[in-house]
């Protein structure tokens, strides 16, 4: 009320100009590695540095898409060698069995490569790490196994001439200079999905599955994608390798190559794409310096994986990652400014009513719900009560659509909400948070908020791929929403701290700011004063007050008895499932039963 609104967004601008800046710098870096690498290789004028180089340059192209599977999406994919000899041999075949040349065959092994990188990458839907790994090393050997016996198309063991790039391309500087560009454009693509909401959802769905699922994430979809857009790299990767090789057979493609990749991007760092870069050019490099030892390769990378995992689990991305080692402010307070609200949301829409009726939802003999009614009004704040046990966050579970119930239904207005559908939710403008926060420690505090946006996305996979204007344009809205609703819960100082430095109570604010992006028209709070002091407290009860008069229907589980009376419309008090009492916050507290069984002397 006393803030000058005019101010204000010149503050907002101000610090999204310093975010840009950093960001900037830190998306400049990999190029910067590859810029340096494409002026000293030759400047050395040693031929022999200049195809480690080539290498290093090629496997890169491969391990740019892994890193969205491995590092992004957090999936086990350690057979990828299998892509890269079947990239190798199409383009090979392609380029020895007709006048199309190594274009075309590149070209055919980027297409044949995305295809099954999808078939290699779906069970990874269904199958869980270890499982899901053996099924990518199994493709590995299968695709081996095949080149060995199709002897007519692949030579067999006897194998067959790798492509001859057209001139310029076709010396080995000129090569050289060609893998380089290429895997700079890779590079570029990269980064620009990492920084897209692709990227943010694909660490959501890897760190915490559930959250991402309550905000409206498509895993297959974003999976098959992925999977797609890697499985390209990696077969284009192939074609080149196979010129590399000028001659290919089955036993260059081993199973030490695909942990190097697989390795590069653990020592590199997860959710990172200069850290694995690193990663890519120090295992091309390092068994160069350490030749006497090539015979204990196996034996260094796995001595190198324990050492990342038990010193070093963030990677080389940690280790280059200075700001999080600036120390935050120790006496920090949250200050929400509920004010700001006007500029997020409003909802002037016909108002429905969430509305459960008679839920019952058993777990085998335990009956968590039995039998509930429950009318959460647009608007207002709807306190819900109880005992541990009594059934509140499995009635949250049954509104978002994580628990099914055997009978009743959920609606909003006269639209139901399909049971056992959270996906289905953040679409429908139902938001919630957590009773222990799902947080993504290792992303920024702005992204984990952006990451509450991602339904709103329209621009395409590659639009962000080439960072296209749309989507462009739909990140620098988002990034000025984000910073908003961070304003609003009085985060906004610490945007750009990775989240797992954040304390407890801060956590809570950045759950409801994350939702808060959605702008929901129901909001479920699960104990959200849980961990907070008494000012921070009457804080967020403000917040949540102002956040009900933008026209939301908040539900509020909570064991704060003063912050249920204090900022409720109605209570619903539950009790073994049952609902014991309904009504005001002056009835309730009036309550003898409640009194009793629940509030206390
Ligand atoms: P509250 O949030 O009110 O403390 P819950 O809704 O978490 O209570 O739990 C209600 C009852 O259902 C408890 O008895 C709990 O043990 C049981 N319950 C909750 N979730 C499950 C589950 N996934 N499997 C089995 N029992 C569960
Ligand atoms: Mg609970």
């Amino acid at each position: 009320m006393g803030m000058d609104p005019p101010l204000e967004p010149s503050a907002d601008q101000r610090q999204a100009a310093g975010l840009t800046m950093t960001s900037t710098l830190r998306r400049a870096s990999p190029f910067l590695v590859l810029g340096a690498l494409t002026v000293a290789l030759p400047l050395t004028g040693n031929g022999y540095w200049g195809v480690i180089g080539t290498r290093a340059a090629i496997y890169w192209i491969l391990v740019s898409g892994l890193d969205l599977v491995v590092g992004f999406a957090g999936q086990l994919a350690i057979g990828y060698v299998g892509l890269l000899a079947l990239g190798a041999y199409t383009t090979s075949v392609v380029c020895a069995r007709t006048d199309l040349g190594a274009f075309a065959g590149l070209a055919a092994a980027g297409v044949l490569g995305a295809a099954f990188g999808v078939l290699v990458g779906l069970p990874a839907l269904r199958l869980r790490t270890f499982y899901f790994a053996m099924t990518t090393l199994g493709f590995a050997t299968i695709v081996t196994q095949v080149a060995l016996a199709w002897s007519g198309v692949t030579g067999g063991g006897i194998g067959l001439p790798g492509p001859v790039l057209p001139h310029p391309f076709d010396g080995p500087w000129g090569f050289y200079l060609f893998c380089l560009a290429l895997a700079a454009f890779c590079t570029w693509m990269c980064c620009n999905i990492a920084a897209s909401r692709f990227g943010r959802s694909l660490i959501a769905l890897r760190d915490v599955e559930v959250a991402a699922e309550a905000l409206g994430i498509a895993k297959p979809r974003l999976f098959v994608t992925v999977f797609l857009f890697s499985g390209a790299l990696a077969g284009i990767a192939g074609g080149l390798f196979a010129a590399l090789q000028s001659y290919i057979t089955p036993d260059a493609f081993t199973f030490d190559l695909s942990v190097l990749f697989f390795i590069a991007i653990l020592v590199g760092g997860r959710g990172s794409v200069l850290g694995p870069l690193l990663g890519t050019i120090m295992l091309t490099v390092l068994p160069e310096f350490a030749a006497p030892l090539v015979a204990w390769s196996t034996f260094l990378y796995a001595v190198l994986l324990l050492a990342i995992v038990l010193l070093l689990p963030g990677g080389i991305a940690e280790l280059l990652d200075f700001s999080a080692r600036r120390a935050l402010p120790a006496d920090r307070a949250i200050r929400p400014r509920p004010q700001f609200l006007e500029n997020m949301f409003d909802h002037t829409e016909a108002p429905a009513r969430l509305e459960l009726r008679g839920i019952r939802l058993h777990f085998g003999g335990v009956h968590a719900i039995d039998g509930l009614d429950l009318d959460i009004a647009p608007g207002t704040v709807h306190g819900l009560i109880g005992p541990n046990g009594s059934g509140k966050t499995t009635t949250l579970n049954v509104i978002s659509g994580f628990a099914s119930p055997q009978e009743g239904a959920v609606a909003i207005g006269a639209a139901p909400l399909a049971p056992g559908k959270p996906r289905s939710r953040a679409g429908r403008g139902v938001a919630r948070t957590f009773q222990t926060p799902r947080i993504i420690g290792e992303a920024s505090v702005l992204d984990n908020v952006m990451t509450g946006g991602a339904i709103d996305g329209r621009a395409s996979f590659l639009e962000c791929a080439f960072a296209l204007p749309r989507c462009r344009r739909e990140e620098a809205g988002l990034r000025a929403r984000a910073l908003l609703a961070l304003r609003i819960v009085g985060l906004d100082t610490l945007a750009e701290v990775r989240a797992d430095r954040l304390q407890h109570s801060e956590l809570r604010f950045l759950e409801i700011a994350r939702a808060l992006l959605l702008h929901p028209a129901f909001l479920l709070l699960d104990e959200p004063a849980a961990g907070l002091s008494a000012e921070e407290i009457r804080r967020l009860g403000a917040l949540i007050r102002e956040i009900s008069r933008r026209g939301t229907g908040v539900l509020l589980v909570e064991h704060h008895a003063d912050l249920i009376f204090d900022i409720c419309d109605r209570v619903t008090v539950l009790n073994l499932g049952r609902e014991l009492a309904a009504g005001t916050p002056a009835e309730i507290r009036a309550h003898q039963e409640v009194v009793s069984v629940y509030l206390g002397a």
